[in-house]
Order: structure tokens, then C-alpha cells, then sequence
């Protein structure tokens, strides 16, 4: 495993060739059922590695919240259609309209200003109506704005195209997606088809939480869209395991730079932990523990890091510090030893940004 290239620690590992049979198999899954699939890359900071078996995957769209990956991934020489998810700042409308052909909307200057941006850049750029149906993030709240959005969009912005409508459910609220919330979607779609006499082309019914419905045949007939991301890198979500998909797609390794035993509650008199927090220590007496070089830098909360090593129990962290007991692993840790974890989704989002862990690309097709 410690060959040269593979020689820098903290290492995020991303397996290119588990992720592109993960696309294949939900991108197939969604074509037996007519839906078109966009893979969302914010999760991992559409590094280009990774973003590039999105293109290959034949992708409705690749979409992220920040506008700079998607720039960066047109640089790149991504050529699928990039979609932007977070409803766009007034401030990027000029650039919106260079680096993404589709965006979600949600208010009416924002598609002014787009409308004048694409002017300016003389482009065509699409917009997906998003409504709110409870989550209470973005989206129309009121239908009757909705339905003059709308037509505002089909009538009177020349230069943008209404693609559809869309909903985003589970990020504030933890709203289910249930068939009940798509066909709320739907009828909210089929009200502004209504209004502007055609027919959308794109119903788009949430991210990696509707999926779900596509497995059990639940899925109202009319969604015809989805946008994910987490499920597509971790195999499983909340209410969702996708036996087929991989869930090792990413590991994280750490190195360890002390072992010693120590007693497991501090010595003193107890004030604030690193980051000013009142923390309670529990009296488990000597124990053997380990020290690894990375922190809540690298990866936000210790608490989110799944330990691949038997018997290992997390302590804690500071900001460059990780400690672990390892009186009862199966093998005996030893300095210089690497741990592995596996990740959820808020910790890869940290690792994949920071300076100071490696990533390191396993398969796919550059290396096959
Ligand atoms: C992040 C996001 C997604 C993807 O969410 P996952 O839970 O990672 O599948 C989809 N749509 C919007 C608007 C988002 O912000």
C-alpha cells in the first residue's frame, strides 16, 4: 500500500473507476424509468479528476452550487451541460450566463439581471423554476408569483428559455420526499403549463432524498428529472442504500505520530477544550492511545470519520490533532502505522478543499 506515489499523509483516496460504475449504475436505473440524471459535484469540489468521469458518463447535466467549479470544470474541458444549483447572486449574473447553460431560480431581479446578462454575452441560457413545498429553503413559495415568473420567462425575457420547475426537499426543513410532495410538484408544473400553453420539458423532483422513489416504484410518472450528488459518491443516504453503488468510493488516510498509554481523563483542573467548549471526560482508567496528524481543519467534526480499524474508538480533535483509543484493536497500532476511514458527506466536502491532504486517484480510465 506505501508506495512512493502513495507516500503523503493526511490522503484522501478517490477510486475513479468505483465512481464511474456508481454514474453507470444510476444513470441506468433512471433511463429504465425515463429520468434524466444531473450529477452533482459540490461534494467534493468538482476536483477535475473526478469531474471528468462525470463528463464521460453521458450526464443530463453536471451541476454545483459554486459557480468557480463550474468554471473550473469548463476550463477543464468539461463538456457536459453545466447546471448551477444555488439560486445565483445578483453580483454573478455575467458570469452565470458564461460558465453554467442551465440555473435554478427563485427570484424575479435575479432573472431580470440574468436576462440582461445573457443580452449582453448574446447567449441563450435555461432556468428551472424552483418552488418550495415546505423545506422552506429555496423556491416560489406563493404559486401565483410562480405562474407569472413564468410568463414573465416565456413571454418577455428573450434570451432565457423556461426548461421546467423544480423543488429541493430535506436541506432546512428535513422534509421528506414523498410521492405526495412530487405530485405537489407536478401540479404546480402542470398550473404554469396551464398558464403558458406548452408543455415543460423538466420536472425536477429533488436530489439524492427522492431517489428512493425511482428504486421502489413510487416515483410519480411526470418527475422526469433528478439532481444528485451524495448518493452517487457514498453509496447510501439517509432512507436509501443502493445495494449496487459503492461505498468505498473515497478513504481517507491518517498517519500516526504518537502512541502511548495515558490515563483517559485529563490530569488537572478542567476548563475549555481547544475551540472553547465545556467538554466531560469519561474515567476509563490507563489506555492505550494514538495521535494521528490531522484535525478539525482537514475535516470539520471527528465525529463524522468512520473508522475502518477493528475496535478503534474516536476521542476527539483539535484543530491539527486527532485522538484515538486503540487499547483494543485487533492490530497493534504503532507509530508511523496509517489509519483508514470511511467519510460521510460534510467531512469529504472539507477534505477535498483543504491545502494540506493529498488526493491521491485510484483506477478509472487514465490509469486502466
Ligand atoms: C446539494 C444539492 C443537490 C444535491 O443534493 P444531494 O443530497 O447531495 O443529492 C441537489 N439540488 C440542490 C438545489 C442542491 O443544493
Amino acid at each position: 500500500m506505501r508506495d512512493e506515489r502513495y507516500d503523503h499523509y493526511p490522503q484522501l483516496e478517490i477510486d475513479l473507476g468505483k465512481l464511474q460504475e456508481n454514474l453507470a449504475a444510476l444513470q441506468e436505473r433512471c433511463q429504465v424509468s425515463g429520468l434524466k440524471l444531473s450529477g452533482i459535484v459540490k461534494g467534493f469540489s468538482a476536483m477535475p479528476e473526478a469531474a471528468k468521469i462525470y463528463d464521460r458518463a453521458g450526464l443530463d447535466s453536471i451541476g454545483s452550487s459554486r459557480l468557480e467549479q463550474l468554471r473550473h470544470m469548463r476550463r477543464a474541458g468539461v463538456k457536459t451541460p453545466l447546471l448551477m444549483i444555488r439560486i445565483p447572486m445578483l453580483s454573478e449574473v455575467d458570469e452565470l450566463v458564461r460558465w453554467a447553460d442551465i440555473s435554478l431560480q427563485s427570484e424575479w431581479s435575479v432573472l431580470r439581471a440574468t436576462e440582461e446578462a445573457a443580452a449582453r454575452a448574446g447567449v441563450r441560457h435555461k432556468v428551472i423554476l424552483m418552488v418550495d413545498l415546505g423545506d422552506l429553503r429555496e423556491g416560489f413559495w406563493d404559486r401565483e408569483e410562480l405562474i407569472s415568473a413564468a410568463l414573465e420567462v416565456e413571454e418577455k425575457l428573450e434570451n432565457l428559455d423556461l426548461l421546467g420547475v423544480g423543488t429541493n426537499l430535506g436541506c432546512y426543513g428535513s422534509v421528506q420526499a414523498t410521492p405526495e410532495k412530487m405530485e405537489e410538484l407536478i401540479a404546480a408544473a402542470e398550473q404554469v403549463e396551464a398558464a403558458i400553453g406548452r408543455r415543460l420539458e423538466v420536472i425536477s423532483g429533488g436530489a439524492s432524498s427522492s431517489v428512493h422513489m425511482l428504486l421502489d416504484g413510487t416515483m410519480p410518472k411526470r418527475i422526469n428529472h433528478l439532481r444528485v450528488g451524495e448518493l452517487l459518491l457514498l453509496g447510501r443516504v439517509w432512507g436509501c442504500d443502493m445495494p449496487q453503488l459503492h461505498k468505498d468510493v473515497f478513504t481517507l488516510r491518517a498517519e500516526v505520530i504518537e502512541v502511548k498509554t495515558k490515563p483517559s481523563h485529563p490530569v488537572g483542573e478542567l476548563s475549555v477544550d481547544a475551540f472553547g467548549r465545556t467538554r466531560t471526560y469519561v474515567d476509563r482508567g490507563h489506555r492505550r492511545r494514538a495521535l494521528l496528524a490531522m484535525g478539525r481543519v482537514d475535516y470539520g467534526e471527528c465525529e463524522d470519520l468512520i473508522s475502518r480499524e477493528p475496535g478503534l474508538i474516536m476521542l476527539g480533535a483539535s484543530s491539527d490533532h486527532t485522538l484515538v483509543d486503540v487499547q483494543n484493536t485487533v492490530r497493534k497500532i504503532q507509530v508511523g502505522d496509517i489509519l483508514e476511514f470511511d467519510l460521510c458527506y460534510a467531512t469529504l466536502v472539507y477534505l477535498s478543499r483543504s491545502e494540506s491532504v493529498h488526493l491521491v486517484f485510484k483506477g478509472g480510465p487514465e490509469t486502466q
